[in-house]
């Protein structure tokens, strides 16, 4: 994780572009005909990794998704077969996500209002990075950045200054890539921002399955993404049937019970967050029993394990129940 000091002068001698990002996004978006679709975008699912023939969101997240019959994607979409067949022969697609203005925290997976027009209430911001379209908390970016001086930061984010996510430099020797140096191109995880060199890659990131039933499954691709290596990180447990980690990652709003199911996922796989002194004291007992964020963050809203009587039909249940 990087140790970086902030200070005040160099937060305030950064750009402001996340106007300007704001604008060409929008000038993008209208620019967009049904022709250049696939051209831009990402170039995977962003519920199930994999490629194919897939519909680019006209928003502002540049996710794209799999709208064909083949994959299982438009259910979690909330799309009936027939919608995502007339979403595909004539009809721009904007998701859930981009629609309602509610994105989810790429670190921990909670969704906030990204609504920049009233900055008020806005609770999740985008990096400004060129080829980045990924949400933040000010609190979990800053804390990921700047541990040393996480509230300064927390509250330039927070006031809709321009700031660069984790995805851009190597976590472990905190340079930057090099596409035309194959050791240097970048490898980046599909579920948190964990980024390495090719050439900084650990060991278990493993690029083909060891033998056997239990044998550590795969977690790089070379082929999926332009210039860079896909990898699930350490951090997620790969479902030895989805080849993924399980799939119940993407939130979209009104979706209240995958919401808090995501909220606990992220907690159960973050335990930085939750055995972090600075942001929370020890907790009563009874919270801990009832698995309950016991912060007093407005933007945790971790529900009892009891809620949870079954997994969501998207994912394959629980890896470690
Ligand atoms: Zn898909
Ligand atoms: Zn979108
Ligand atoms: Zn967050
Ligand atoms: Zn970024
Ligand atoms: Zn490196
Ligand atoms: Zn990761
Ligand atoms: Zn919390």
């Amino acid at each position: 994780m990087a140790r970086k000091k902030a200070t005040v002068e160099q937060l305030r001698t950064l750009n402001k572009v996340r106007e300007f990002k704001r604008r060409r996004n929008m000038h993008k978006a209208a620019g967009a005909g049904p022709g250049n679709k696939v051209a831009k975008g990402e170039n995977v699912c962003a519920i199930c990794d994999d490629g194919g023939n897939l519909t680019c969101c006209e928003g502002c997240c540049q996710r794209s998704f799999h709208l064909d019959n083949e994959h299982n994607c438009i259910k979690t979409l909330g799309l009936t077969i027939q919608e995502a067949k007339n979403i595909i022969e004539k009809e721009d697609f904007i998701c859930k996500n981009c629609q309602y203005k509610q994105h989810q925290c790429f670190i921990c997976g909670s969704l906030g209002s990204s609504d920049d027009t009233d900055t008020s209430s806005q609770q999740v911001f985008q990096c400004e990075h060129d080829d980045c379209a990924r949400f933040y908390h000010p609190k979990c970016v800053a804390q990921m950045l700047y541990p040393d001086s996480q509230e300064l930061f927390e509250l330039h984010v927070a006031a809709g200054e321009s700031f660069t996510c984790p995805m851009h430099e190597c976590i472990v020797c905190k340079e930057v890539d090099n596409k035309k140096d194959k050791s240097m191109q970048f490898a980046v995880c599909r579920r948190c921002p964990t980024v390495y060199h090719r050439k900084c890659l650990p060991r278990d990131i493993i690029f083909k399955p060891k033998k056997g039933r239990r044998g550590p499954m795969r977690r790089a691709w070379k082929n999926m993404l332009p210039d860079r290596i896909l990898i699930f990180c350490m951090k997620h447990e790969i479902v030895r049937e989805l080849q993924t980690p399980a799939r119940n990652h993407i939130v979209f709003p009104e979706s209240n019970v995958l919401k808090t199911f995501q909220a606990l996922y992220a907690q159960r796989e973050a335990p930085d967050h939750s055995s972090s002194k600075q942001t929370h004291s020890s907790p009563p007992p009874a919270a801990r029993d009832q698995n309950q964020c016991y912060c007093s963050s407005p933007l945790c809203s971790f529900a009892p394990s009891s809620v949870f009587m079954r997994p969501h039909p998207g994912s394959s249940g629980w890896l470690d129940d």
